[in-house]
């Protein structure tokens, strides 16, 4: 293997993704950039090729990736541009890349990524939502591959730093009786329920702690960033629903704890800042610079804690019962999410409505076994078809 660690980063354009390159950049002896991918952001896409010299970079299209390729070669570069999953495929397998970050948003990072796992990579993941949609065949496929998956997710990279490094031997096996998930409670923790109905999306996507993408910001006001978490961490530390308990903890400086039968509890705290979770796992074993500010308690000076309100945040619930019920149920609720999330974006629902509509999507469709990745990608298909109808049936106008 090469000295340096050959790292293709899937959603370069994004929070996630910026933040990956900010510590790469840092560390330029250990890593090199092999391709980065981008969606809408084509301009900041090219800058960073600029920067970064990679071998590839990706497109969503043909006509973008031939302007794109024009452009870098005006500029003296010999990046190759890739368009579609199939070319975030190929920079995910590729047998030269060593590391992927997996930071596309939503369920178009589930090819790429399950491309990565499957070639054995290293993956660092932040796409929280392919693992949602796909958990089991996920794991296997990691098990089968030999692939090494480390969590980007703060909570699940803190909790990951909290457990014993033979974890995989089972949660009671290593003496842990809890895993307790820390939520910010986001902006709308302690605005009046029928305020609700009027939020916008400006002030869904301001986060008190965290600066991040418009998705996950809608999810972490409504909740249900804290559900997908439960999934996720359901299938990364291989634990039942009912062993995993949401702590809100608005400072969000201790970003989750494991409770071991003794009564000892591990927590990892440092700044909201994502640099942390992803330096960890790019150097793991080994620990590196993040350019994060040492913590100062005494500035934090106090840390609460409070049980989540369901009655508030309903998409709490939903994705509990989703992941009590297994098979298709977590890929239906997740695909429900995105469709009424990114409709309350366009101001075309209230957002109260995201949980309703995906209630009524979970409802209407009985889950089934997972027995492949067809199974899944048809949940998904018909979940968002499902949501789509409930969104043509909502009447209401600009919020
Ligand atoms: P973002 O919106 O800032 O960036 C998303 C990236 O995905 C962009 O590069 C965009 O170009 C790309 N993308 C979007 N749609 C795509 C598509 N259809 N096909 C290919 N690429 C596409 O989002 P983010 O905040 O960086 O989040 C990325 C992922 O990381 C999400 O799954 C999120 O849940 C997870 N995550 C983010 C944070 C955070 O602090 N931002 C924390 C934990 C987990
Ligand atoms: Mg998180």
């Amino acid at each position: 293997m090469s000295p340096l660690q050959q790292v293709t980063v899937l959603g370069a354009t994004g929070s996630i993704g910026l933040s990956t390159l900010d510590v790469i950049g840092r560390h330029p002896e250990r890593y090199q950039i092999f391709a980065l991918s981008g969606f809408s952001r084509l301009t900041e896409l090219e800058a960073l090729c600029l920067l970064y010299r990679p071998r590839f970079a990706v497109v969503p299209e043909a006509a973008a990736a031939h302007q794109l390729q024009v452009d870098l070669r005006a500029a003296g570069l010999a990046t190759e541009v890739l368009h579609g999953p199939a070319g975030l495929c190929q920079v995910a397998a590729h047998p030269e890349v060593d590391t992927v970050m997996a930071a596309i948003v939503g369920a178009a990072g589930l090819p790429p990524t399950l491309a990565a796992v499957e070639a054995g990579k290293k993956v660092l993941l932040a796409n929280k939502e392919a693992l949602v949609m796909s958990g089991a065949l996920f794991m296997q496929a990691v098990k089968r591959s030999g692939a090494v998956l480390l969590p980007i997710d703060s909570e699940h990279n803190a909790i990951f730093q909290c457990l014993p490094g033979d974890y995989a031997r089972g949660l009671p096996q290593v003496g842990v009786r809890r895993i307790l998930l820390t939520a910010s409670g986001g902006p709308f923790r302690e605005m009046p329920l029928a305020q609700l109905q009027d939020v916008t999306p400006e002030q869904a996507c301001a986060h008190p702690n965290w600066s991040m993408g418009r998705k996950i910001s809608v999810d972490s006001a409504s909740m249900m960033n804290k559900g997908l978490e439960l999934i996720e961490a359901c299938w990364l530390f291989d634990a039942k629903p009912a062993q995993i308990e949401v702590v809100v903890h608005p400072q969000s400086v201790i970003h989750s704890l494991v409770d071991y039968v003794d009564g000892s509890v591990l927590a990892q705290l440092g700044n909201p800042d994502m640099r942390t979770p992803i330096s960890h796992a790019l150097a793991w074993p080994e620990r590196i610079d993040s350019g994060v500010a040492p913590l100062d308690l005494f500035a934090v000076a106090r840390l609460d804690f409070q049980a989540p309100d369901e009655q508030r945040f309903p998409c709490l619930r939903l994705a509990r019962q989703a992941a009590e019920a297994g098979g298709t149920a977590p890929a239906m609720l997740n695909a429900a999410n995105e469709v009424a999330v990114a409709a309350f974006l366009e101001r075309r629902i209230r957002f109260p409505e995201i949980a309703s509509i995906i209630d009524s999507v979970l409802n209407a469709e009985a889950v089934r076994a997972v027995e492949n990745l067809d199974t899944v990608l048809a949940a998904d298909k018909r979940a968002r078809s499902l949501a789509q109808q409930c969104l043509g049936g909502s009447s209401r106008g600009e919020v």
